[in-house]
């Protein structure tokens, strides 16, 4: 901590801090002691209400990382219950093939439903959220048609036995505990990926996609290993389900579940693990305390969504955070901290020259882009100015691959950069702000900033999953870097607040942090000065030329002149999407065309 932000100490003791272990992991003890407290009861429907809530959550667990994490709207998880129990039941009972024990039958269950997990999830990778929706719906009512009509292996409609487990766990009470264990094992592994890169980075492709893909983050491979996760957890609840239904017809797997499944989440609230886990416990319980009203169960979930969507739009899980709501001190000033720079870009990797050369990019009939020709040099800022729709952000997005230009190249140093591909360019030292800030308002301000750092992970979505010590030591690091990255930018202090309760002005010195997490050999900012007091601009500058120092080369588009003119070392100007001039500051100040053009008096 610097000198001047002690000076500031009194605002900063009541900003929200880390959250302890402890804080975070008691309401889960809380309910595991509850759970194992329950046979004292004696009452064996509790065991079997209980032991449904268990298995509902086994699939709704995976099934939030989908929904809850990912944002996709699948809503005919069901498919995947009924997978797993004829699966098992079909195993167990030695319909195909000689009859096998339980538990293989159970792991059985998870590898088919690993498979179908991706059947069902690969559409999402084309589809639109709503029809995507609508495919897992379809999917739904093919397995129960196929259970029906497929009767010499599933019974048809008369049914099927399910999975009988040996003793002790043959009991009401002694099954209920072996459920409570997967449900258990299953928080503790969902948990781990939520905190993990991937649960940032499925957040990340929800809440903020373009700035995920810049990040490096491939949507398509985070998704497929969520799709098969989530898959193979379902089906084992559709075997534990089929053991305690004793007896499985296609009947069983009704509409009314998947809805059951899809709500749990929605009330629970996006990107928690909580909420959802006791969104399905109300659920699970609801209509057995209201029996009589069970007739009318799609009902009663369908008035209780809409209840929670208009009441409390962020479901269980924003109800209990009451850090956020205490509020923030309205004057806190952002400090950067230019002595932290050095630590953490280091010597960027990659050197050589940013250059476009030729690059035409029209939309429709309109050139956005027409013929341009621009070097980018390492340790240098580049101003990028002229009138709006000049094609300053087309430009950037050009050099980070969302936009294919219609001719022309990109090269760093010697090598072509590919169009069309934005997750390849962190890998090669080029990272971007946004014109608008793209953040993920419901996460903190630092796992906003270690999004940046995704590429950097070592460990794979296995070790993640079972927090194996190479993933523990890439959060550790990644955090450290975060909060170095935050420091610099003069953001440390708010490092544990919610993204979207910041102003604008911090919004935008947190993507220049997220932007440093990745060493950038060349940094894309766009705007960075839009909506910052004087002051700010003024500490933006220093911050930049300080990023310049260190051999990151700084393209900055912008439109404050001073700004422009106190910190490039050259500057372009663009007018219909070609250069107008190209020069130094002190040439461009002069430049008769730019200042009857653009600059004014
Ligand atoms: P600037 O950032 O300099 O204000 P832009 O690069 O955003 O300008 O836009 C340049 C021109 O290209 C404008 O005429 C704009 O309307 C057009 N344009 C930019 N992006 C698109 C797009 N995705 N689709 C159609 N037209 C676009
Ligand atoms: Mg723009």
């Amino acid at each position: 901590m610097s000198a001047t932000e002690h000076s500031s100490a009194v605002t900063i003791t009541s900003l929200p801090s880390t959250p302890s272990v402890l804080s975070q992991l008691w309401p889960f003890l809380a309910l595991l002691s509850l759970a194992l407290a329950l046979p004292l009861s004696g009452n064996d429907y509790w065991a079997l209400i209980a032991t449904r809530a268990a298995i509902y959550w086994v699939l709704v667990s995976g099934l939030n990382l989908i929904v809850g994490f990912a944002g996709q709207l699948a809503i005919g998880y069901v498919a995947l219950l009924a997978i797993g129990a004829y699966t098992s039941s079909v195993l167990a009972a030695g319909n195909v093939l000689p009859p096998v024990p339980a538990f293989l039958a159970l792991g059985a269950a998870g590898v088919v439903g690993a498979v179908f997990g991706v059947v069902v999830g690969l559409p999402a990778l084309r589809l639109r959220t709503f029809y995507f929706a609508m495919t897992t719906l379809g999917f739904a009512t093919i397995v129960t048609q196929i259970a029906l009509a497929w009767q010499d292996v599933t019974g048809g409609g008369i049914g099927i036995a399910g999975p009988q487990l040996p003793a002790p766990l043959n009991t009401a009470w002694g099954f209920y505990f072996f459920c409570l264990a997967v449900a258990a094992v299953c928080t503790w592994i969902t948990g781990n990926i939520a905190r993990s890169r991937f649960g940032r980075a499925l957040v990340a492709v929800r809440d903020a996609e373009v700035a995920a893909e810049a990040s490096g983050i491939s949507k398509p491979r985070l998704l497929v290993a969520v799709f098969i996760l989530a898959g193979a957890l379902s089906a084992i609840a559709g075997g534990l389900f089929a053991s305690l239904q004793s007896y499985i017809t296609p009947d069983a797997f009704t509409f009314d579940l998947s809805l059951l499944f899809f709500i749990a989440v929605l009330i629970g609230g996006r990107g928690s693990i909580l909420g959802p886990l006791l969104g399905t416990i109300v659920l699970t319980l609801l209509p057995e305390l209201a029996a009589p009203l069970a007739a009318w169960s799609t009902f009663l979930y369908a008035a209780l969504l809409l209840v929670i969507v208009l009441a409390i739009p962020g479901g269980i899980a924003a109800l209990l955070d009451v850090r956020s709501r205490r509020p923030l001190p309205d004057k806190r000033a952002i400090l950067p901290k230019l002595a932290a720079l050095e630590a953490l870009i280091g010597r960027p990797k990659v050197s050589g020259v940013l250059s476009l050369r030729g690059v035409v990019l029209s939309f429709g009939g309109v050139r956005a882009i027409d013929g341009l020709d621009l070097d980018v040099r390492p340790a240098e800022v580049h101003g990028l100015i002229g009138p709006n729709g000049s094609g300053k952000t087309t430009t950037l997005n050009v050099i980070s691959g969302f936009y294919t230009p219609d001719e022309g190249t990109v090269t760093l140093g010697q090598e072509a950069l590919p169009a069309g591909v934005p997750e390849s360019r962190i890998r090669r030292g080029i990272a971007r702000t946004y014109q608008t800030p793209r953040l993920i308002g419901e996460a903190s301000v630092l796992q906003n900033v270690m999004v940046g750092a995704t590429v950097d992970g070592r460990a794979s979505f296995l070790e993640a999953l079972l927090s194996l010590p190479r993933h523990r030591r890439d959060e550790a690091l990644m955090e450290k870097r975060a909060e170095l990255a935050l420091a610099a930018v003069g953001l440390g202090a708010l490092a544990h607040v919610r993204a979207d309760r910041l102003q604008h002005s911090e919004l935008r010195f947190m993507e220049i942090a997220r932007a440093l997490m990745a060493h950038p050999a060349f940094l894309l900012l766009d705007e960075p000065a839009a909506g910052l007091s004087t002051g700010e601009i003024k500490r933006l500058g220093e911050l930049v030329r300080a990023i310049s120092r260190q051999g990151t080369g700084v393209l900055l588009v912008e439109h404050h002149a001073d700004l422009i003119f106190d910190i490039c070392d050259q500057v372009t100007v663009l007018n219909l999407g070609r250069i107008l001039a190209g020069g130094t500051p002190a040439e461009i100040r002069v430049h008769r065309e730019v200042v009857s053009a653009y600059l004014g008096s």
